[in-house]
C-alpha cells in the first residue's frame, strides 16, 4: 500500500499503541529491513542486531539459502494438514533426527507448543512405561525458568508478572532451585511419581545464568538412576548459539527429550520440534496430539535449509570463538568500570550485569543509548542486558560492536 511506504517510526508506534494489545514494551525502534548481522529502521538508520529475535536469527537476517527454500516451497505447496502426507515432511524428519541423533521427531510451530508437547509425552510415558498411578505424575522444574506463555507453562513459572490473574493453574510440577544437584536429588527421590526433569541448559530469559560445570551431567545421571526423563529446553540455547550445536553438548549429554524452536528456522518461519527415541515417542498414537500447521512442507523445507547453513557456515565454531573474544574484551573493561559488574555466558549467548538495582531504569537507558550508537540489545531482567548477535558475525564486526558497547557504557560511568 503506497500510503504505508512513507510512514515514520512515530506513526507506526502510535498505530501499535492504539490498535495492538499492550503485551510488549519494545524499544522505540521501527525496523523494516534486515541482512546478516544488520537491521535498518524506517528512517534508514543501520544497526547491529544484538538480540537476534531472542536467538531465532542465528543464521543472520534473510539468509538467502533459507529464504530461497521458503520461496520455492511456498510456490509449490504450503499446507496439507496432517490429514494427508506431504512429500517434504518425511525427508525433513529423517534429516533432523539424523542431525540431532534421535529416532523420532514431533513437529510443532512455536517454542511453547514444543514445551507443551514434551510435557504431554513425558506424562504419558510415566503412566504407560514407568507405571506411575493415574493423574499422579510430577515433573520437576527450576526456579526462574522460562519455557513460554501457555497456561500450563506459566503454572510453573515464578515470574509473578507472567502469572498474575491467569489462574487457575495446572498441577503436577515441583520447583527446585537451578544449578542445585542436591535439591534435584531430594526432589527425584521424594516420590515414585516423578516423570521428568525439565531444564534449560543455560537460563536465557532469567539473565543468561550458566550453571556450574558438571551440573547437567550430575542431573542426567540422577535422572537415569531413578528412571526419570531428562528434558532439555534448548529453544534458546540450541542451534549453535552457545558454541556447540546444543548447549548440552558442552557436557556430552544426550537428553531423553530435546525441545527446539527459534533458530531451527533461522527466524524466517515458526518451526519447533520435540525429539526423542522410540521407547518414549511411541507412547503417542494417532489422534492423541497434533497441530494443523505442525510439519507443514514450508516448515520442513525451511528447517532443512536453516540447519544446513549451521553446518556449512560452521556457526557453532564461530560462536565459540567470537564468544571468547567478547567476554574477554568486556571483562577487561569491566575490571576498570563502575557501571557493569560482570559479563557471563557461553558462545554468543552473553549478558552483562549493570551496577544498579533491579528496579532501576539504567539498563533500559543504556539500551536506548546503544540504539542511538547503532547497536540493538534489550534488558532481560531489570539490570541485566543480554547480548546475542547473529552467529554469522565476523571478527572485525564483533570488535566494532565491542567498541560500541564499551563506549556506550563509559557514558554511564558514575
Ligand atoms: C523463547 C523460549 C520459549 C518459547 O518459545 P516461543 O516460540 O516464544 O513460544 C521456550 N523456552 C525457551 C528456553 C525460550 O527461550
Amino acid at each position: 500500500m503506497s500510503v504505508l511506504e512513507k510512514i515514520s517510526s512515530a506513526e507506526i508506534i502510535a498505530l501499535e499503541d492504539k490498535h495492538g494489545a499492550h503485551n510488549y514494551h519494545p524499544l522505540p525502534v521501527v525496523l523494516n529491513k534486515g541482512e546478516g548481522v544488520y537491521v535498518w529502521d524506517v528512517e534508514g538508520k543501520k544497526y547491529y542486531d544484538f538480540l537476534s529475535a531472542y536467538s531465532a536469527v542465528n543464521q543472520g537476517h534473510c539468509h538467502p539459502k533459507i529464504v530461497g527454500a521458503m520461496i520455492e516451497q511456498a510456490q509449490t505447496l504450503t499446507l496439507t494438514s496432517r490429514a494427508f502426507y506431504n512429500d517434504k515432511l518425511g525427508v525433513y524428519e529423517k534429516f533432523i533426527t539424523n542431525y540431532f541423533g534421535f529416532d523420532k521427531v514431533l513437529p510443532m510451530n512455536t517454542g511453547a507448543e514444543a514445551v507443551e508437547t514434551a510435557l504431554k509425552i513425558c506424562r504419558k510415558w510415566a503412566y504407560e512405561k514407568k507405571g506411575v498411578a493415574e493423574k499422579q505424575a510430577q515433573i520437576i522444574v527450576c526456579e526462574n525458568n522460562f519455557h513460554g506463555r501457555t497456561t500450563t507453562i506459566i503454572s510453573f513459572s515464578n515470574d509473578e508478572n507472567a502469572r498474575k490473574n491467569f489462574g487457575p493453574f495446572t498441577d503436577g510440577f515441583i520447583k527446585i532451585p537451578y544449578n542445585d544437584v542436591e535439591a534435584l536429588e531430594k526432589a527425584i527421590t521424594s516420590s515414585p511419581n516423578i516423570a521428568g526433569f525439565l531444564v534449560e541448559p543455560i537460563q536465557g530469559e532469567a539473565g543468561v545464568y550458566v550453571p556450574s560445570e558438571g551440573y547437567l551431567t550430575a542431573a542426567k545421571e540422577l535422572c537415569e538412576k531413578h528412571n526419570v526423563l531428562f528434558i532439555a529446553d534448548e529453544v534458546q540455547t540450541g542451534i549453535a548459539r552457545t558454541g556447540k550445536l546444543l548447549a548440552v553438548h558442552h557436557e556430552n549429554i544426550q537428553p531423553d527429550i530435546l525441545i527446539l524452536g527459534k533458530a531451527i528456522s533461522g527466524g524466517v518461519y515458526p518451526v519447533s520440534a520435540v525429539l526423542a527415541n522410540d521407547e518414549i515417542m511411541n507412547v503417542i498414537k494417532p489422534g492423541q496430539h497434533g497441530s494443523t500447521f505442525g510439519g507443514n512442507p514450508v516448515a520442513a523445507a525451511v528447517a532443512i535449509a536453516a540447519l544446513e547453513v549451521v553446518t556449512d557456515e560452521k556457526l557453532a565454531e564461530n560462536a565459540d570463538k567470537l564468544g571468547k573474544v567478547f567476554r574477554s574484551e568486556l571483562d577487561k573493561y569491566i575490571q576498570t568500570s563502575n557501571i557493569a559488574t560482570l559479563v557471563r555466558g557461553k558462545g554468543l549467548l552473553n549478558a552483562i550485569v549493570i551496577n544498579d538495582t533491579e528496579e532501576s531504569d539504567t539498563a533500559w537507558n543504556i539500551c536506548m543509548k546503544l540504539a542511538e550508537n547503532g547497536l540493538l540489545a534489550k534488558p532481560t531482567h531489570g539490570n541485566i542486558i543480554r547480548f546475542a548477535p547473529p552467529l554469522v558475525m565476523t571478527d572485525e564486526q564483533l570488535l566494532d560492536c565491542v567498541n560500541i558497547i564499551i563506549n556506550t557504557l563509559k557514558e554511564f560511568e558514575k
